[in-house]
């Protein structure tokens, strides 16, 4: 077995040990390795979520829509209490609120988002209904939550005690100041390309730890945080949200994708258009992205390095090591 077969295996085989970043697969040759070029496929932001990327894969493996494959990915850590980014176990504002924002897009270009939204569990499953039951892309508030619960999901209470022990400590300095890769940055953006070239998309998370009241960041937001064009590709992120807010950086990684890029190249683009528009905070904060394109070919890229994604490809669950702008 030639050593860079070895190596795969090896990863391929590691990729369950997930948190052992000796055995993450590293991108950095990626076109030979990781380039597969197949459907069905799913990608997911982050380490941890190669659990929801099992729940996304047994829909399309079985023939299903890669819109039903991203809702049963994303909904896998809103239940779990120990994701401290999304759902239940969520990281909460500066006052003690967990406030979870969402969104979820389908290969016919429609939307369906939830922001702000509070003791709501599976906020993903909120903006599904917005999509399908009302005229609307965005609700939010206590507008989201009264819609929420007329079709039937039920108020839990959303902070958990390590949660409220977290805020305890941060309360001691106050300081709102992300820390890369442990900014409590595991948001799941998902993106899912079903057997009938379908290409969906999901976002879901509890936003910035300790933001102010209020606070919506750009995962909710289409063409910020996730963009899904059929005709093309996906793309969704994670990060410093403002950084991506300011740059619509899904919609436009999905454009550089339209003109003919890979869509390797087309995260990188977006991830050096927010480096040189905002050098200063681009020191200091994380922006990743991944792409997927209608071939089944994708791409990843972060500020910087440290941020790895899930991708489930013919019959395979890897976490991958991405390449990123800034090194080490
Ligand atoms: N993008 C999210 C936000 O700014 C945070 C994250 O990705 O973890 O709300």
């Amino acid at each position: 077995m030639n050593t860079r077969r070895k190596f795969l295996q090896q990863t391929l085989l590691g990729s369950l040990a997930v948190g052992n970043a000796d055995f993450l697969f590293n991108q950095a040759d990626w076109s030979e390795k990781t380039d597969k070029n197949a459907f069905p496929a799913v990608i997911s932001t982050w380490a941890p979520n190669i659990k929801a990327n099992v729940a996304a894969w047994q829909v399309l493996a079985a023939g299903g829509y890669a819109l039903d494959a991203v809702e049963a990915g994303v909904r896998v850590p809103e239940a779990d209490p120990n994701d401290t980014s999304v759902g239940y176990g969520g990281f909460p504002d500066r006052d003690g609120h967990v406030t979870l924002d969402a969104c979820i897009m389908d290969e016919k270009g429609m939307a369906g988002c939830v922001t702000f939204l509070q003791q709501i569990m599976h906020a993903v499953s909120v903006a599904r209904r917005v999509m399908e039951k009302t005229p609307h892309v965005i609700l939010s508030g206590e507008g989201a939550l009264q819609f929420a619960l007329s079709q039937g999901f039920v108020k839990e209470n959303l902070l958990t005690e390590k949660a409220k022990k977290a805020l305890e400590e941060w309360r001691v300095e106050s300081k709102y100041k992300p820390i890369i890769n442990i900014e409590r940055h595991d948001t799941i953006g998902m993106l899912a390309l079903d057997t009938q070239r379908r290409l969906c998309g999901a976002c879901s998370t509890s936003g910035a730890a300790f933001k102010m009241h209020g606070r919506v960041g750009d995962s909710p937001v289409i063409g910020a945080g996730l963009f899904v064009d059929n005709e093309v590709g996906a793309a969704v992120c994670t990060g410093l949200g403002e950084l991506v807010l300011r740059t619509l950086g899904s919609f436009l990684v999905v454009e550089e994708m339209r003109r003919g890029a890979h869509p390797q190249k087309a995260v990188e683009t977006a991830v050096k258009r927010i480096v040189k528009k905002y050098p200063v905070q681009s020191e200091e904060a994380q922006v990743a992205f991944v792409a997927l394109d209608r071939k089944g070919r994708h791409g990843a890229y972060s500020i910087h390095p440290g941020f790895n994604y899930a991708l489930y490809q013919q019959g395979e669950n890897r976490v991958i090591e991405a390449g990123s702008l800034f090194e080490k």
